[in-house]
């Protein structure tokens, strides 16, 4: 018998196998930011001091690598609910950032039609991880200002009656903080879960963590990446163990790694230091803000995040202009309908925002 005699299967091509729907996505896209004033994605820009990331390497190195991590964080959790004071009685979730838990929530509840609700626009991973996990998406509008539309969104709810309704608080990526009253408003006419996304917490001094107790279908979704360690990736959501405990059941058992588990402890350590960055990242936010409304032909939106949403005419070419500049922003123009000609820029340190600020002249001046 000859090799050729014997059956090779006919191999299947990705795209018979892959679901249609993931086909059509584009990648979610990053720029490479090597050499660039990286001002794109809500890092902070500040590093802990030298002597707090030693310390978190000398203990590092007591990691029994050997060993599967804690499964369920038990120590990590204590200090985050203290640091981050969780009401008492509410228990917290902990992901590998909180893209994760997000994705955790949406298949716990994607039951066959179920509805991922969230505003527009918002934080695009909430429409994304929906796909992903089969949910039905509904993104309701928000006003032209980015504010809550309280009408639509209750009767949205009436109609679509969503298992899970998503609010980033302040929203990413506008920056703005929705009228609370709206947000307790719709979260009180809302039967299913609202989760509030608190990415921004550091820097928007108002939360809905306090509410958790007199609300039985809220969560509050916290993460530290956007306080100054995105490197760890660590999220956590808190809410009633009733919920809780069966997106427990999703989460994969050792999704928080060990070295994330040693790190995030003792960085909440330092969290004077974390809080003293937030605040100058907020002088330095308000400073962008005034400069960026004296700029002609620049249209600013409020921020009460660690970044700023702002409208140009031909929003590409300024955003090319600027990266041949050595600047890297966001470009959100045909991101959205409502975000034509809109860029976002990250607070960065000082001499990083005045670099942009004095790019964005010049590529303003360079398109007129
Ligand atoms: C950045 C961001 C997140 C995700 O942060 P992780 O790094 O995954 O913890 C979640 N929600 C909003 C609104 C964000 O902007």
């Amino acid at each position: 018998m000859t090799q050729s005699l014997l059956l090779t299967p006919q191999f299947c091509s990705p795209e018979q196998l892959i679901r249609d729907d993931i086909l059509a996505l584009s990648p979610y896209e990053l720029h490479d930011a090597q050499g660039m004033v990286k001002l794109d994605a809500m890092e902070n820009p500040y590093r802990l001091p030298f002597q707090a990331t030693a310390e978190i390497g000398a203990a590092a190195a007591h990691v029994a690598l050997n060993r599967y991590p804690d499964s369920q964080g038990s120590q990590l959790k204590e200090a985050l609910k203290a640091a981050m004071l969780v009401p008492k009685d509410m228990d917290i979730l902990l992901g590998n950032g909180s893209d994760e838990l997000i994705q955790i929530i949406a298949m716990a509840l994607a039951k066959p039609g179920a509805v991922l609700m969230s505003v527009e626009p918002s934080f695009v991973m909430y429409q994304r991880i929906a796909l992903y996990a089969g949910m039905r998406y509904v993104g309701v509008p928000l006003e032209g200002d980015f504010a809550l539309r309280r009408a639509r969104l209750l009767s949205a709810i009436a109609e679509h009656r969503p298992a899970v309704l998503f609010l980033a608080f302040p929203n990413n990526p506008t920056g703005n903080l929705f009228e609370r009253s709206a947000v307790l408003q719709t979260l009180n006419a809302n039967p299913g879960l609202t989760v509030l996304d608190e990415a921004y917490h550091p820097f928007a001094q108002t939360t809905f963590m306090d509410e958790l107790p007199h609300h039985p279908n809220l969560l509050v979704m916290r993460t530290l990446s956007k306080l100054g360690l995105a490197g760890l990736r660590l999220g956590f959501v808190a809410g009633r163990s009733e919920w809780l405990a069966q997106f427990e059941k999703v989460r994969l058992p050792y999704n928080v790694s060990a070295f994330t588990q040693v790190a995030a402890q003792m960085a909440l350590r330092d969290a004077e230091v974390l809080k003293t960055q937030a605040q100058t990242i907020c002088a330095d936010r308000d400073s962008m803000l005034r400069e960026l409304r004296s700029c002609d032909r620049v249209e600013v939106f409020d921020s009460a995040a660690n970044f700023i949403l702002f409208r140009v005419p031909r929003a590409d070419e300024v955003f090319s202009a600027l990266k041949a500049r050595g600047i890297l922003i966001k470009n959100l123009n045909h991101s959205h309908p409502m975000l034509q000609n809109c860029l976002r820029v990250t607070i960065g340190a000082a001499e990083e925002n005045r670099r942009f600020l004095l790019a964005l002249i010049e590529s303003l001046n360079e398109i007129r």
